[in-house]
């Protein structure tokens, strides 16, 4: 503790504690008063990762809580600085590590917030970084590499990694990739429009990605919002394995989809067409996709209007997701009208904090009228 107090330090993480998650709340109150913490000891023994932090100086959110890796978000209370931490801690094995980058390079895929990945990787990137034991072979760094290119801050690297696996997927193997690289070059003044051919974009392309990382978002909506699009927030027809209730949770009249618990269900539609009303949204959403195409187009301003638009698409769709749950796993009684008031009171304090001056005569918005 005095070394806490000597370094005035506000968030710690601490790796391979061997804790038990029932004395925690005695440390806690012994070392820590005041302190909050979280850790994922119950998916793993030897109490992997523990983060503390001191809720008097900095806001921590955990977005994601997994054997390996911890993310949270921080804001710091003085400054209003926010940026995401990863607090990790790798298996021993090549192979039970691999989760571990595909988290990590999907979680670093979407975030435009300053991010920092700390903690034990258990892993060398470099084979002279080793020094005792057996040598590294590349078969160990590859994955570690792979994930800093994609997770890194080197757009250009980033990008030739893309192409040279958009080649080899489309052609097959490497060998047909490099072929196909020379045919392009064998002619004069005929790659680079051979080459733009083969990379046009013909799908749709992303329209989310700028959207979902925000100033005027708080990080846990965004971070909600981003799970959505990705089709990864875990809705009951994704637990078919399990032996559960099928319907939505909150009507209990229909399968409970993505699309039905956010648009078609009869009480988030309820709650879609009050903050709608509110905010003069006339666009039609009938998918978290539509959703954020609507951010991303109809909201391009940066008035705080459209940042209060834009700020409630996402705040709808994070407290339609959290009274799911609330119903879910606690037996709440929730209801369009108190999602609603949820929504407003929150999308008015966030703006609050941003357009103080603009937004003192509009107080009538927090309280739903
Ligand atoms: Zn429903």
């Amino acid at each position: 503790m005095n070394f806490v107090r000597h370094h005035k330090l506000d968030v710690i993480g601490v790796l391979e504690t061997k804790l038990v998650e029932a004395t925690l709340p005695k440390i806690m109150r012994t070392w820590f008063a005041g302190w909050k913490y979280t850790c994922n000891f119950h998916m793993h023994p030897n109490g992997r990762i523990l983060v503390l932090w001191n809720p008097a100086t900095v806001i921590l959110e955990e977005l994601d809580i997994s054997p390996q890796v911890i993310h949270c978000a921080i804001t710091c209370k003085v400054s209003s600085i926010s940026l995401l931490a990863s607090f990790i801690y790798g298996y021993h094995t090549v192979g039970s590590r691999k989760p571990l980058w595909d988290n990590l390079i999907s979680f670093g895929e979407n975030c435009s917030l300053p991010w920092i990945a700390i903690g034990d990787f258990n892993n060398v990137l470099n084979a002279n970084e080793k020094c005792n034991g057996k040598d590294v072979t590349s078969h160990e760094l590859k994955h570690f590499e792979e994930c800093c290119v994609l997770t890194g801050d080197s757009p250009l690297l980033k990008r030739i990694f893309e192409i040279r696996d958009i080649i080899v997927s489309k052609e097959g193997t490497t060998e047909l990739a490099i072929a196909n690289l020379d045919r392009w070059f064998a002619g004069e003044n005929s790659g680079c429009s051979k080459a733009y051919e083969y990379f046009r974009p013909r799908g749709t392309p992303k329209v989310w990605a700028n959207e979902v990382w925000r100033h005027y978002i708080p990080p846990k909506h965004s971070f909600i919002l981003w799970l959505g699009i990705k089709g990864r927030l875990q809705t009951k027809d994704r637990l078919h394995y399990m032996d559960i209730d099928q319907n939505c949770a909150l009507c209990g009249t229909a399968p409970e989809t993505l699309d039905h618990l956010f648009f078609q269900c009869n009480m988030t539609n309820q709650v879609w067409l009050q903050i709608k009303k509110w905010l003069c949204i006339t666009r039609a959403m009938t998918t978290i996709k539509s959703a954020l195409k609507y951010m991303k187009k109809e909201a391009r301003g940066t008035s705080w209007q459209s940042c209060a638009k834009k700020s409630a698409v996402a705040c709808t769709v994070y407290h339609i997701w959290t009274a799911r749950n609330r119903r879910l796993f606690e037996g709440a009684v929730v209801t369009s009208d108190g999602i609603t008031r949820e929504i407003k009171t929150q999308v008015y304090k966030i703006m609050f904090s941003s357009y103080p001056h603009v937004l003192a005569q509009y107080e009538h918005l927090a309280l739903g009228h």
